[in-house]
């Protein structure tokens, strides 16, 4: 096992993984911006380093600057934790090449996995069903385009290879909008991803997001984790996530569980990953497959007692998965919300100092949080400032705690949007379980209205 690894990630999850680390005694190194530094959860580790001002091209995209915090600190291994860095293969390659473990897949699964339509097509190989649309990129043949949507049926939805964090998709009704919605979505790739292709894909109408979870070493073994719910959404993005999916036939889940390991192995992938799939009547497809933890890993640790962070460090120091397929049992119900500091119906962020910070507690509860009263909410990064997860024997009782969790949160300085979440546990619908992937959008443009 690792001595020390270096964390390249800040907030809640650079706590998380310190937390994975301690609780092995693997001594841990956490890389910050300069306005990170006097952040209680970088005092909490090892060591720390500065690697650069608070924009993150200067630090937390910096891979020189974390290339030798981890030559100067003796560090075995480097965690990416989500985001940054995380699903950039050049980044795992620098790092390997270096002498560290990256602790995640190897460079040439984040690369097929990177590209979505590279990703799309390894799955149709591994006898994952995907949602239906063009077969690779588009080509520039506008007549093509045209042929590829009637084929595939309006309303089409165009997305950027390269994409990823909800951007780069636009959704075309009608054959007069298609055309300008391509050419505009290639320059906003371009632009965002460095990387102009597109591709298109029915746009489905009704459908769920659930994600399988699966833990695969470096000797083929691969085992899933069971289903998440993320179909709570707003603008492509996730608020609310949870384990198991309701309403969904098991041996459903579990067929296509069954597939999602097969390909890990087929593919040879190694690490924690997340196969996506937005799931409609009765049916699922594949959308993307994510090469790294998840904001929401949370929920799949409660209701299956693993925890996945500390198997993706022994993974990486190429131990043997201990765990079976059969030895995986779900048990009981897990919901996370987000909490972000924004405006919790404008979206705007909200950064700036806490005030107050209380945070719930009880039985099943868990706080995944970096924050506390006299933390200073940076205007630089991802809004997210921390998760409430609450645990339940069934899916009611993870409601009834997560209800009372809310009630006892206090966040004052910045607005949050746990206001948002205690509506959405009060919500008819949200309670009865299996709403769509448009559910929030929609109801959310309802409230406007009404009040407008
Ligand atoms: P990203 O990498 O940006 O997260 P995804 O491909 O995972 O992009 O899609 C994010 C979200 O966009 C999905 O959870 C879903 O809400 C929506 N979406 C993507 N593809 C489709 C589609 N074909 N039909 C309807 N909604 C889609």
């Amino acid at each position: 096992m690792f001595g020390k690894i270096l964390i390249a990630n800040r907030g809640e999850i650079a706590l998380r993984i310190q937390r994975a680390c301690r609780e092995v005694g693997i001594r841990t190194v956490v890389v910050h911006s300069e306005v990170d530094a006097d952040a209680k959860y970088v005092k909490l580790a090892d060591e720390s380093v500065c690697i650069g001002p608070a924009a993150s091209k200067d630090s937390y995209l910096n891979v020189p600057a974390i290339i030798s915090a981890a030559e100067v600190t003796d560090a075995e291994a480097i965690h990416p934790g989500y985001g940054f860095l995380s699903e950039n293969a050049d980044f795992a390659e620098r790092v390997e090449r270096s002498g560290f473990v990256f602790i995640g897949p190897r460079p040439e699964s984040i690369r097929l996995m990177g590209d979505k339509v590279s990703a799309k097509r390894a799955m149709v190989e591994a006898g994952v069903p995907t949602v239906p649309g063009s077969e690779g990129s588009l080509p520039e043949d506008p007549r093509e385009i045209v042929r590829t949507a009637r084929a595939v049926g309006y309303p089409v939805i165009i997305k950027a290879a390269g994409g990823g964090g909800g951007r780069g998709m636009r959704v075309v009704h009608t054959e007069a909008a298609l055309l300008s919605a391509v050419a505009m979505t290639r320059q906003e790739a371009q632009a965002a991803f460095g990387n102009p292709n597109v591709y298109m894909e029915k746009f489905l109408e009704n459908p769920r997001h659930i994600e399988i979870q699966i833990l695969a070493d470096q000797h083929r073994n691969a085992v899933w984790l069971g289903e998440r719910d993320c179909s709570m959404q707003r603008r492509h993005q996730k608020i609310l996530e949870e384990a198991p999916a309701p309403g969904i036939p098991r041996k459903a889940i579990e067929r296509i569980g069954d597939r999602c390991a097969d390909a890990c192995r087929k593919i040879d992938y190694r690490g924690a990953g997340t196969f996506e799939f937005l799931y409609e009547n009765g049916e699922f497809f594949f959308i993307e497959m994510n090469t790294r933890v998840q904001v929401e890993h949370p929920v799949t640790e409660m209701v299956t007692g693993i925890d996945i962070v500390q198997y993706q460090i022994r993974i990486a120091a190429g131990e043997r998965l201990p765990l079976r397929q059969r030895d995986i049992a779900l048990r009981g119900h897990a919901i996370e919300c987000r909490i972000n500091a924004e405006d919790p119906y404008n979206f705007t962020p909200s950064p700036g100092r806490i005030t107050a910070w209380h945070s719930p507690g009880g039985p099943g509860v868990r706080v995944d949080s970096h924050a506390y009263a006299g933390y200073f909410v940076p205007p630089y990064y991802d809004s997210m400032i921390g998760k409430l997860i609450c645990f339940g024997e069934t899916r009611d009782q993870a409601i009834a705690r997560m209800r009372i969790a809310l009630s006892e949160a206090v966040v004052e300085g910045i607005s949050t949007n746990i206001p948002l979440h205690r509506e959405l546990m009060m919500d008819e619908k949200f309670v009865q379980g299996g709403t769509s992937i448009h559910y929030l959008e929609k109801r959310l443009a309802e409230k406007k209205a009404n009040q407008g």
